[in-house]
């Protein structure tokens, strides 16, 4: 680890201000450290100076209003999963959060930092290898080893993107509010995160200078159905094979919409429109859940490692809409 000097932030302005002089990786912001410093040990990451924003607690916790619920960039990953209207309203989020990773993790790890972390590709936090994530001209994973790479929307570059959390917020239709020189703004977390089509170099649109501030979930009506299923490689705690975020009004049996995101199947999380408009309007059976999975990923172009996601993805959007309506 190279060394750096470290800041304890004292507001949003001089964090801002901090951030402002320089480029990517120059001063980097510092939340539960879980990703980053694994980062910096291997040198993917060499800032000159660290922002530790723990010392802001204004960005931390979970609050309640009429439009729904709003949660701190600082909070917890367990303090989201334990929380109880979270689990009662928002049930999705709560499976996905108790899903991260270990309850180590969980404890020190912030939802700010789960939205931000960095990919999990093997050649990308490898210090040697200069893809083309980090410059280089290739992707290795499309010759190379693919075993957990993207099978939807890759092209130039296979990552997934590695958070359970970020597609339960996208299909809870949250949004995030970002602090930038020029002040706040609100965005859609389904707007940001991009393809590498877009930008191969990041895997969303927050600019150096910018900190994610907080969520904002909207209010579920009562007939929500929701849930989070995620497939590993081990009972232990692992990152998604493939998972499935599902929010679904119901009728009875009959759906009257759906928001299905996946996870660990693509460079963002996935919105599967396919599998929404087999499901919007009808009444749910296996049948149905079944054209719904098949749907979802008649897009999906695997590479040499990866064609059993095909299947597990369409297998894990069937269970979790039969599951949703049982
Ligand atoms: C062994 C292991 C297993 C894991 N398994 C899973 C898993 O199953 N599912 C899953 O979803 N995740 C998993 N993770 C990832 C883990 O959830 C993240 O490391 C964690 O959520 C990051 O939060 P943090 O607060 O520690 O972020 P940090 O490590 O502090 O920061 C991560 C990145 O986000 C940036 N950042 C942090 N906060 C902000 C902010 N407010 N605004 C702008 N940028 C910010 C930092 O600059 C940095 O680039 C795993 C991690 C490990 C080490
Ligand atoms: S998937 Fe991305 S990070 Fe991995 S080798 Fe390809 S370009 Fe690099």
């Amino acid at each position: 680890m190279d060394k750096f000097s470290y800041v304890n932030a004292t507001s949003l302005k001089q964090v801002t201000s901090l951030l402002s002089d320089s480029g990517w990786g120059e001063v980097m912001l510092i939340a539960g450290g879980t990703d980053l410093l694994s980062e910096l040990k291997e040198y993917i990451e060499t800032p000159k100076t660290l922002i530790n924003l723990k010392t802001l607690p204004e960005m931390e916790g979970i609050s309640s209003d009429a439009a729904g619920i709003k949660i701190g960039a600082l909070t917890t990953i367990a303090d989201i999963a334990m929380h109880p209207t979270i689990q009662h309203h928002y049930t999705v989020l709560a499976q996905a959060a108790t899903s991260v990773a270990t309850p180590q993790i969980r404890n020190v790890g912030t939802i700010g930092g789960n939205l931000c972390q960095r990919p999990r590709c093997w050649y990308y936090r490898d210090e040697t290898v200069n893809c083309i994530k980090k410059g280089g001209d290739l992707c290795y994973a499309v010759d190379g080893l693919s075993k957990y790479h993207a099978i939807l929307g890759g092209d130039p570059v296979y990552i997934v993107h590695p958070s359970d959390i970020a597609p339960a917020l996208i299909a809870l239709n949250a949004s995030m509010k970002i602090t930038g020189p020029e002040g706040e703004k609100t965005m859609k977390v389904e707007e940001f995160f991009t393809l590498p089509s877009d930008n191969p170099f990041r895997e969303n649109v927050l600019q150096p200078n910018e900190i994610v501030v907080e969520i904002q979930i909207p209010n579920t009506k009562p007939n929500t159905k929701s849930l989070y299923l995620k497939a590993r490689e081990k009972g232990a705690p692992d990152f998604a094979l493939a998972s499935v975020a599902g929010v679904f009004e119901m009728a009875g049996r009959t759906c009257q919409s759906a928001n299905i995101v996946l996870g660990g199947v693509a460079p963002k999380p996935w919105r599967s429109t396919e599998a929404e408009n087999v499901l919007t309007g009808k009444m749910v059976d296996k049948a149905v859940s079944m054209k719904a999975g098949e749907e979802a990923v008649q897009k999906a172009r695997p590479l040499n490692d990866n064609e059993y996601k095909v299947t597990l993805t369409q297998n894990l959007i069937s269970r979790a809409v039969m599951m949703a309506v049982s």
